[in-house]
């Protein structure tokens, strides 16, 4: 198990980085990993703290995160064996810093400038290229600083969307019980009471999360940080993705462009507490007091996308048993429990 050592989050927290930097004994040469934005935004910051600290720094910027990008990474590392990644940005960013970080057994610190998903503090990492579309395992920071004063800067859709991962836990753990009791899968009590009160303090504080409340960005940062750890305790995703992301990833395959992941997540969340007879109603009225789509058309997607995704979503990952692959709805129960909901029209 692999669990951050320190976890500094507030406004104006970004120039803490070095002393977290001397504290881990992280000294001597730091590579940073940002896309372009993230870099004027925090990471052109984060060079010059640690230059001025003493520390040799190296700023590598890239775009999309594909595994070629991995490997420019990687290569990089290998060349300048710098003792310490950091990643600055958007989960994007985070990702091939923790993946690249991971394969070639340096450590890492994250540096979130959004809250997309839960991504900032987890072990997993979502690469495009690979064959598979869900996340894969890699390594949890060592460190993970987030500075709600640059957080803040981000678009508020991106806010919105890290609610709708966090919302998600409530069907995930769902699942992960499910499968316990049906497949005798491993289960974690303790990871999924983590996954499930990060859910519910987003749902609690909803009326908190609104642009210019530093409360609300808090208890959403900490809620996602406590996703992380959850998949670091549970060794695995399970604790925070369920069919809903299944769903989710569904529905990038069916249409694209789609919206972002916790906004999709979110809606998945809703339709899988329909199947459970869970109150689906809750999960619908607090997407909407946060400002989060609840239709497909809000989505930016096709009623009959979400049918499609909802009715193969399970045939992504065989092997990952959530309700789903137990009730094995046909395309006319897709459709149904989608109109239930008031997901499609
Ligand atoms: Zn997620």
């Amino acid at each position: 198990m692999q669990l951050p050592r320190e976890v500094i989050v507030g406004k104006g927290t970004l120039t803490r980085i070095t002393e977290v930097a001397k504290r881990l004994n992280l000294t001597g040469s730091a590579l940073i990993i940002a896309g372009s934005k993230s870099h004027e935004v925090a990471g052109r910051q984060v060079s010059n703290l640690l230059t001025q600290a003493g520390i040799n720094t190296d700023t590598l910027l890239i775009k999309a995160v594909n595994y070629k990008e991995i490997l420019t990474v990687e290569k990089r590392i290998k060349e300048w064996k710098p003792r310490l990644l950091i990643g600055v940005g958007g989960g994007t960013k985070i990702d091939a810093a923790k993946l690249s970080a991971s394969r070639q057994n340096i450590p890492f610190i994250s540096v979130p400038t959004t809250l997309s998903h839960d991504g900032i503090a987890s072990p997993l990492a979502s690469i495009k290229g690979l064959d598979k579309p869900y996340s894969i395992m890699a390594k949890a920071p060592l460190a993970i600083i987030a500075d709600t004063d640059i957080i803040a800067q981000a678009p508020w859709r991106s806010v919105i969307s890290g609610c709708g991962d966090a919302i998600a836990k409530f069907t995930a753990v769902k699942d992960w019980r499910l499968a316990h009791k049906e497949k005798k899968e491993y289960y974690g009590e303790y990871a999924a009471s983590l996954a499930l009160m990060s859910a519910t303090l987003v749902m609690q504080n909803a009326k908190l999360i609104q642009p210019e409340n530093d409360e609300g960005l808090r208890v959403l940062l900490e809620a996602l940080i406590s996703c992380g750890v959850a998949m670091s305790i549970a060794g695995s995703s399970r604790p925070c993705s369920g069919s809903e992301h299944l769903f989710s990833h569904a529905l990038d395959m069916v249409n694209c462009p789609h919206a972002m992941h916790g906004e999709q997540c979110g809606v998945g969340a809703v339709l899988v507490a329909y199947l459970y007879r869970a109150n689906w109603r809750r999960i619908m009225d607090t997407l909407k007091q946060i400002g989060a789509p609840t239709t497909a058309s809000e989505l930016g997607v096709k009623d009959e996308d979400v049918v499609e995704a909802l009715e193969f979503a399970a045939t992504i990952r065989p092997e990952r048993y959530t309700i789903l692959h137990k009730l094995v709805l046909s395309r006319v129960e897709c459709e149904k429990v989608a109109k239930m909901t008031g997901v499609i029209g």
